[in-house]
């Protein structure tokens, strides 16, 4: 019987095993793919608090580093300086880093294991959960959610997620870049839902992408051929990442014995679809709440609601809803976007205050 499993073994769910892993309990993390961090599905842009949270990151995991963003809408632009700089991380290499760190603190981790269902069992001593996996059952007295935008855990725990669910692709192709400048680029004619990225990882060559409900790829072929200027033609856009991003305010992030964490629990900026950041801070109150109701033997979901889902929605639900709310202003129709932009300073100072959290 485990004390805690985590489905999943992104970087949220690898750094929660090994935050309850380092207490001493029994942890497992499952894993459905066959290799920690393939696919990637990740720009890899992240704000430099990733170090705040994991100070030993390889350096060989920083692909680049970015200072500044360039916004731009249909007839102007502008650009920010951050206050800290971004990186622009290998994710397969964070990934796998902390994996190898949970299972240094003592987790067990299986790959190619599918997460299906679960149920409440008892025994004569006590109640405990099944869990259904491609590879058998698991016993286990807590399970934490750490398996994605499309969480299966959530799902089956009857935990409602926003129906905002978009796909983003991307593509590493060369041409003409700052090193050190991101691009958003804002335009109904890329996606209604969201904005065009380029991603600079030198000045020779970037990742472009889109995110949209709908359609991201006609939004990719458009930009790709438009920001290589024809080197790379719409026809030859073949997208190398792809993935699902899902944001808004979760109500319940936890039910009875069950937690969800990081994209499964949309600890996601709602404004850019940053996820990582968020999903290690949410991996650290899951792991104080696992080991809380692991010391007290309350799994109870009102136990849970307390020590979980209140503790970071305490530290995260103003951003979120303030990413919401900057999704609304700048997302919501070009007329609206190209109001702001013209405004100018009070666009640009708006968005100032905030970089950090919104990208
Ligand atoms: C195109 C794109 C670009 C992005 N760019 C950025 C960016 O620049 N910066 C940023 O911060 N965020 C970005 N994100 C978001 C970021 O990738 C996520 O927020 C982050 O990966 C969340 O980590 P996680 O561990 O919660 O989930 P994931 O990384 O999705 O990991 C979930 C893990 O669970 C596994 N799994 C799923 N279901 C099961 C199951 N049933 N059984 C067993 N295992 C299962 C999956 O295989 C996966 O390994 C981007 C997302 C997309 C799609």
């Amino acid at each position: 019987m485990y004390d805690v499993t985590v489905i999943g073994a992104g970087p949220v769910g690898s750094r929660t095993a090994e935050l309850i892993a380092r207490q001493g309990f029994k942890v497992a993390l499952l894993e459905k793919n066959a290799e920690v961090g393939l696919p990637v599905r990740c720009t890899g842009l992240i704000s430099s608090r990733l170090k705040d949270i994991v100070s030993d990151l390889p350096s060989n995991a920083i692909l680049n580093r970015i200072d500044s963003a360039r916004f731009f809408a249909t007839s102007k632009n502008f650009e920010l300086r951050s206050k800290r700089p971004f990186y622009v991380v290998d994710r397969e290499k964070l990934d796998k880093f902390l994996f190898l760190r949970a299972r240094q603190a003592g987790a067990s981790a299986d790959t190619g294991m599918l997460f299906k269902d679960f149920e409440i069992s008892s025994n004569d001593d006590e109640e405990f959960l099944t869990l259904h996996t491609s590879k058998g059952k698991v016993q286990t007295k807590l399970l934490v959610g750490a398996d994605g935008p499309v969480s299966t855990v959530a799902e089956k725990a009857g935990l409602e997620r926003p129906a905002n669910m978009m796909t983003g692709l991307q593509m590493t192709v060369p041409g003409e870049y700052e090193a050190s400048t991101a691009e958003l680029i804002f335009s109904k004619e890329l996606t209604p839902d969201f904005f065009g990225w380029v991603v600079p990882l030198s000045d020779k060559q970037a990742r472009v992408g889109v995110a949209a409900r709908q359609n991201a790829l006609a939004g990719l072929r458009t930009l790709v051929e438009k920001r290589t200027s024809g080197l790379v033609k719409a026809a030859d856009v073949k997208p190398d990442v792809a993935g699902k991003i899902n944001f808004g305010l979760m109500q319940r992030t936890s039910a009875e014995r069950v937690m969800v964490v990081g994209d499964a629990a949309c600890q996601v900026k709602p404004f850019s679809g940053g996820g990582v950041v968020y999903g290690l801070l949410g991996a650290g109150y899951a792991a104080n709440a696992a080991v809380k109701a692991l010391k007290s033997d309350d799994f109870s979901a009102a136990f849970l609601k307390d020590e979980y889902d209140d503790k970071w929605k305490e530290h995260l639900a103003s951003p979120i809803k303030r990413g919401l709310l900057y999704r609304k202003i700048l997302l919501g129709s070009d007329r609206r976007m190209n109001l702001m932009f013209r405004l100018g300073g009070a666009g640009k100072s708006m968005l100032e205050g905030f970089d950090a959290d919104l990208l």
